[in-house]
């Protein structure tokens, strides 16, 4: 029997987590490595130095350590924005009139807006450390640029942010934040870098995706001396520095004798939904709890439900290495939706493999279908969500009108991964009615698959 629980529940400065979560230690060989493309063999931690910072780099390959101490700089960077509240969603249960527990764990209450500061900390640390003069990196709906932003201007590293172009013109107020923080801002593509200008060559007036961004930022490092790509979704050592969300959302469930019945979070690389899930997996491997967790895409953008499990770039240019995951294809434009973060065409190895293990179920879901329920959680909890957040509510609201039909008072837990501030174009084109849904055919699905590199 639980007591009765709190609206929020902190942890205090002491029970903070002090080591990040590696769930891949407990799944030995079973996430597919990174391959070079050039001689279809695992990246080595010589090739992968190169790109990334090479304490990063080790992260990236690590299938031995469980736990990975955070460095005590790092540590004292979190208690900045940490730890963030677990909110039981008393309001929305009450409109929604279900039997279910709804909880979220909110990850807006910084000026990022959202979760990618947990990783943007240590990358900048880790970059600093090895005495880099600068770092560059993409970023979609501008959530991550401004979160390295914040974070190189705390570790004093220059920062080169390639936008991609329809996040740049949609939101300008986001460029002037990273300018604050001192980042240098380029709408993606750009005529600034090689593979840029071949891009825009092929596909004029194309509105960019993470994936030409990613691109454009990864010739920018390898091209400047002193400077290495950081990278805010997908990789395996950012979903890591993510698990801080599902250690403090364990522990404050835990004081309360509670276990989820089931995860729902958005997905666009993966990295706040592999975050907050996988210290639950890792109780679910060992067949210590049964959960359910379900992963939410836009109808738009669906790797996971309408992409294949196969080797693919991780990035338009196909610079990048080899990463298995459920793929919609390098090439593959999402259309221009308004959760910028979830535009983008792979899945992180893990999740993905979690997915072809059925451990991990999806669903896609239409922008109208998203801002209905953004517009829900917001009259009910207060909280503008961002828009790739409202994916993650839809799908929360969802189980919770299942818990209702079934009479279940099961415990539903999703990643509230930020604020809408810099959204309202988007909120103003749904309160005005003209918002609009985009599903790709498949013929243009498989055009994209159809370009996949050969398979090892
Ligand atoms: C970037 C972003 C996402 C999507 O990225 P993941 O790596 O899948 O977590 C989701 N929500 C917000 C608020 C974001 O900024």
């Amino acid at each position: 029997m639980s007591r009765e629980i709190p609206y929020k529940t902190y942890l205090s400065e002491e029970e903070l987590p002090t080591a990040w979560y590696n769930l891949r230690a407990l799944m030995p060989g079973k996430c597919a490595p990174l391959l070079n493309p050039g001689t279809g063999q695992p990246m080595t931690l010589a090739e992968l130095s190169q790109v990334f910072c090479e304490e990063l780099a080790k992260q990236e390959l690590d299938e031995e350590h469980e736990f990975i101490p955070i460095p005590q700089p790092v540590f004292d960077f979190y208690k900045m924005f940490r730890p963030s509240p677990l909110v039981r969603a008393y309001f929305l249960e009450k409109a929604l009139d279900t039997p279910a527990h709804i909880y979220y764990k909110f990850e807006g209450n910084n000026t990022s807006g959202s979760h990618k500061l947990n990783s943007a900390v240590p990358q900048a640390y880790y970059a600093k450390a090895q005495g880099l003069k600068g770092v560059t990196t993409e970023t979609g709906a501008g959530q991550w640029g401004t979160a390295l932003s914040m974070a190189c201007a705390f570790f004093h590293l220059d920062c080169h942010v390639f936008m991609v172009k329809c996040s740049y013109e949609q939101k300008p107020h986001r460029r002037e934040v990273m300018r604050t923080y001192g980042a240098d801002v380029t709408p993606s593509p750009s005529e600034t870098t090689e593979i840029g200008r071949k891009i825009l060559a092929e596909n004029p007036g194309t509105t960019g995706s993470l994936g030409c961004a990613i691109s454009e930022a990864v010739e920018r490092a390898v091209t400047t001396p002193g400077y290495r790509y950081v990278l805010g979704s997908v990789l395996n050592q950012v979903l890591m520095h993510q698990t801080i969300i599902g250690l403090e959302a364990k522990k404050a469930m835990e004081k309360y004798g509670i276990f989820p019945d089931v995860i729902v979070g958005c997905a666009g690389g993966g990295s706040n939904l592999g975050g907050l899930i996988s210290p639950f997996v890792a109780d679910t491997l060992r067949g210590q709890r049964k959960c359910r967790y379900v992963a939410v895409e836009p109808v738009a953008c669906p790797s996971l439900t309408r992409g294949k499990y196969a080797y693919d770039f991780c990035d338009t240019g196909r610079v990048c290495p080899l990463a298995k995951m459920y793929t919609l294809g390098a090439s593959y434009m999402p259309a221009a939706i308004h959760a910028g973060g979830l535009r983008y065409h792979g899945m992180s190895t893990m999740l993905s493999e979690l997915h072809d293990q059925g451990i991990l179920e999806a669903m896609a879901v239409s922008q109208t279908q998203v801002f209905e329920a953004a517009r829900t959680f917001a009259r009910t909890e207060g909280i503008l969500p961002a828009p790739e957040s409202g994916h993650a509510i839809y799908g929360a609201i969802q189980e919770a009108l299942r818990c209702k039909r079934e009479g279940k008072a099961e415990n539903i837990l999703f990643g509230l991964s930020g604020t809408g501030y810099f959204d309202m174009v988007a909120y103003g084109k749904f309160n005005d009615g003209v918002m609009q849904d985009y599903v790709p055919s498949d013929e243009e699905i498989q055009a994209a698959l159809a370009k996949l590199p050969p398979q090892p």
